[in-house]
């Protein structure tokens, strides 16, 4: 087994070599009260827009470092979580020679990124119960493995990774292990950035678009430790976080209590649904979920997909997916969308009827 490696070590040499674009507002950081600001070639009437936006999000970062109770230097914000997931290839990954971990069924993200990064993906199958197979995961590591991707809870199945297997992994991957945490809200689990102090090659990404209902104004948390945070901010492009966005955040951050209530009522219906989903005679399976959608396996997806658009809804067939043949994934919606959707489906016919 390699050691693991040190985060100077595992950064492309042309990253840590790089000297970072200085935008006008990296180069004054004065005072603002006052002052002309003829630097940036902006249009100087006012439109609430006019002015580029802090590239820093130094408002916005303090808030939420409040919010998840970790220090600012540990942040990085992205134009959704889907940029941060580049940046980290970008910086991590020499394209051709470097490779990634992926266990699918997962997140179709790491591996589109890896591919237009031009990227090794190795993919390692979750086991018996979409849990990590920790020695295949350590048999196939080495040192151009920088990336391994743990998504928890998992999206498309649901379930949480064993805490276990996954601190297992910190321990003895060489690289730099990403936890996707983009469903952590609606999980009991406390979340994965209690071990950042342990584990300098712990990388959590987090989102705006689920829990915290903001999936339109595009915003994505990186947790990581400053060596790592540094380095992504070295390649970031300036403004990747936009006025609106910075503003909409920050105006909407400060009501936790709507979060924690929502949270709650999403998973109240997800119970609920499940349950009543046990009643459908063409659900052959339901999958254990902490997030907020169910993965159900039926007789024949294509067709129940199908007769569900008839009936004007619209779920995700996952049927492609590495050992999801007839599934699909339902999203918890509203309580009325809910008992839409149990109507809908108690309504099919349960035997689809031979082609
Ligand atoms: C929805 C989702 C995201 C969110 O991506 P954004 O770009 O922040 O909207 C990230 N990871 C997983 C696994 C998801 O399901």
């Amino acid at each position: 087994m390699t050691r693991r490696h040190t985060i100077d070590e595992l950064v492309r040499p042309l990253v840590r070599e790089l000297k970072p674009y200085s935008s006008a507002r990296d180069e004054y950081t004065g005072e603002t009260g006052g002052m002309s600001f003829l630097d940036a070639n902006e249009n100087p009437f006012d439109t609430g827009v006019n002015r580029y936006p802090d590239p820093h999000q130094r408002r916005l970062k303090k808030r939420i470092a409040e919010f998840r109770q970790v220090p600012e230097d540990h942040l990085l914000l992205g134009n959704g979580s889907d940029e941060v997931l580049d940046l980290l290839f970008r910086v991590f990954c020499e394209p051709g020679t470097d490779a990634v971990i992926t266990l699918p069924p997962t997140y179709g993200m790491y591996g589109v990124l890896a591919d237009i990064n031009g990227v090794r993906n190795i993919q390692v199958p979750l086991g018996p119960g979409f849990q990590p197979d920790v020695p295949a995961i350590l048999a196939q590591s080495g040192k151009h493995t920088k990336l391994l991707f743990l998504c928890s809870p998992n999206n498309p199945t649901g379930n949480s990774l064993d805490q276990e297997s996954v601190v297992s992994l910190l321990e003895a991957f060489p690289g730099l292990v990403v936890i996707d945490e983009a469903y952590i809200d609606f999980s009991d689990h406390p979340g994965y950035a209690p071990l950042m102090a342990t584990y300098p090659n712990l990388v959590l990404t987090q989102t705006f678009s689920k829990a915290l209902g903001m999936a339109g104004i595009r915003l994505g948390i990186c947790i990581a430790n400053p060596k790592v945070i540094d380095y992504l901010k070295r390649v970031k492009p300036p403004y990747n976080v936009n006025e609106l966005t910075q503003r909409f955040a920050l105006e909407n951050l400060t009501d936790p209590g709507r979060i924690r209530r929502q949270v709650a009522q999403l998973n109240q219906e997800r119970r609920l649904l499940s349950e009543s989903l046990e009643e459908i005679s063409f659900v052959k399976e339901i999958f254990p979920s902490d997030a907020n959608f169910l993965l159900v396996r039926v007789d024949d997806a294509d067709q129940r997909y199908a007769q569900l658009i008839q009936n004007g809804i619209v779920v995700r067939n996952r049927s492609g997916q590495l050992n999801c043949k007839n599934t699909l994934r339902l999203t918890i919606g509203t309580p009325e969308e809910n008992t839409r959707l149990l109507r809908v489906l108690a309504s099919l016919p349960d035997k689809i009827p031979a082609k």
